[in-house]
């Protein structure tokens, strides 16, 4: 089975969050599944570096007037072993040529061509569909997000709709960044009149990238199974609720994995001392280390709270705000790092700055500090608004760092908390409040320092969730079932 997977980031070549993540996994697990699987990403300076032994496959022509030219190759950071990922890439400099975040200038602003700049993912992966690669014709296109969820549009409209359909899988990894434009950037699309209706990609007036990828696609997934329901309401539908409980026939949610080969503190290459389930002697170390690096007392017994992501509301961190001194007069600690709302960095600097041992506050974007802090740290916090899956109470729990996290979307599916039943029979591997409320999250960190103090305890939650396998295997095998019934 031939698959495209089309998307714009792949880690570790770009990334700015989860998406590139699963993007640089599935690939792989899909190929060792059997599957003949290729990439398309767009020609950012970061993956032109990454793409080796590359051959012009061919070119076309946007409905702009700018010549796409497509080469084929190799993507040895992202490949596995004898599992050689192979991936076209779109070489279009006055697209981009653009170092940095691949959807803002340096001022944080989306730059204004963007439309453009994802049409000709779309349009690429159509192309490819089609015959531009006369060796290879994806049989089924699979796309991921709003920056590639033209593709199913552009899939059904190719030879004014009279071809054969080529089947299309459209993944939301976040239903809240949907790709919104002015409709007087509509004929850039290349689209039909038609497509710009309301059974279309047409949204309040405006052009909804996304909403091509869920009106054209013929399967919709999302990250987690609960994300999938989720989405279905008004609450955290972002206004198109309505058009997925339409499509509910057709949308399913599958749950990410974690990449082992990145993601496994035995082996973790970025992390001073290797640990297991079996042996945590390591563990204690790295929080020994990482306190030393951030400035924190050095304390074994200090519960060190920890927080790696975007800063932004979806992820609950005004929660953390407002119940940090629930951490601090415990005698806790707490490290953040992350990127994003100016807001928020300003104020976590703040806390830092006034408690430099109990609080610690690192911003940007940093890989390795990451793996340190999963490694080092006793409580990851991801006490989300709304969350499709996540994945770093997934990498806290394959490192020992017992989740705190709010009852949503793939939390839900990921964390057990921690009642007398679970502690009972084991099956507990976190702690999960309910209410996006600060109480409730108060109440949670309360529940993180009982549990920590009650050591056996302690020791099994945390041991469960090193156990938990999250593999991509199973994942890639629910995808592959789904291609096959579209094929
Ligand atoms: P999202 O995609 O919504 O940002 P996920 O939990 O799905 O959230 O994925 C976030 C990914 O980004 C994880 O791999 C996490 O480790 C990483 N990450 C987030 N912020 C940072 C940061 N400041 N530095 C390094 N890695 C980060």
């Amino acid at each position: 089975m031939r698959v495209l997977q089309v998307s714009a980031e792949i880690f570790p070549l770009l990334k700015t969050g989860g998406l590139a993540d699963i993007a640089g996994a599935l690939p792989p697990a899909l190929l060792k599944a059997g599957c003949d699987v290729r990439v398309l990403l767009p020609g950012f300076p970061t993956i032109l570096d990454g793409l080796k032994g590359s051959a012009h496959v061919g070119s076309f022509d946007t409905p702009w007037g700018e010549k796409v030219e497509v080469v084929y190759g190799t993507l040895p950071a992202v490949s596995q072993g004898e599992y050689t990922v192979h991936a076209y890439v779109l070489v279009a400099p006055g697209l981009y040529a653009r170092p940095g975040n691949p959807y803002e200038d340096a001022n944080k602003q989306p730059y204004t061509d963007n439309h453009r700049r994802f049409a000709a993912l779309g349009w690429g992966a159509a192309h490819l569909a089609h015959g531009l690669d006369r060796l290879w014709r994806a049989q089924i296109v699979h796309s991921h997000d709003w920056h590639a969820a033209l593709a199913p549009a552009c899939l059904a409209v190719w030879n004014g709709g009279r071809s054969p359909r080529v089947p299309s899988v459209y993944t939301i990894h976040n239903l809240a960044y949907q790709g919104v434009f002015w409709p007087q950037n509509f004929p850039d699309l290349g689209l039909p009149d038609h497509v710009f209706s309301m059974q279309g990609l047409e949204y309040y007036g405006q052009v909804s990238f996304m909403k091509a990828g869920l009106s054209y696609a013929s399967h919709i997934t999302t990250v987690s199974p609960t994300y999938a329901r989720e989405i279905q309401t008004p609450d955290q539908g972002c206004g198109l609720d309505g058009l997925l409980r339409a499509r509910a026939s057709h949308l399913s949610g599958i749950l990410n994995a974690v990449d082992d080969h990145v993601w496994n503190p035995a082996t973790d290459t970025l992390i001073g001392h290797n640990f297991d389930a079996r042996n945590l002697t390591g563990k204690a170390k790295n929080k020994a280390a990482l306190q030393t690096e951030v400035g924190l007392k050095v304390d074994a017994d200090t519960p060190l709270f920890a927080v790696v992501s975007r800063l932004t509301e979806q992820k609950g961190l005004p929660l953390v705000l407002a119940g940090i001194d629930e951490i601090i007069s415990r005698g806790g600690q707490l490290l953040v790092l992350g990127n994003g709302d100016t807001h928020l960095e300003q104020a976590f600097a703040l806390h830092a700055s006034a408690n430099p041992t109990q609080v610690a506050f690192r911003t940007g974007y940093d890989e390795s500090l990451a793996h340190r802090i999963f490694a080092g740290s006793d409580i990851i916090q991801v006490p989300s608004r709304f969350e499709p899956c996540g994945l770093t109470q997934m990498y806290g729990l394959k490192y020992g760092a017992v989740p705190l996290v709010r009852r949503v979307g793939g939390l839900a599916d990921t964390v057990v908390d921690s009642d007398l039943e679970t502690l009972d029979d084991q099956t507990a591997t976190g702690i999960v409040f309910d209410d996006f409320t600060v109480d409730d999250y108060r109440h949670a960190v309360r529940k993180a320092f009982a549990l920590y103090r009650r050591r056996a305890d302690w020791n099994r939650v945390r041991q469960s969730g090193m156990r938990i396998a999250f593999d991509w295997a199973s994942a890639a095998q629910q995808y592959i079932q789904l291609y096959q019934s579209l094929i």
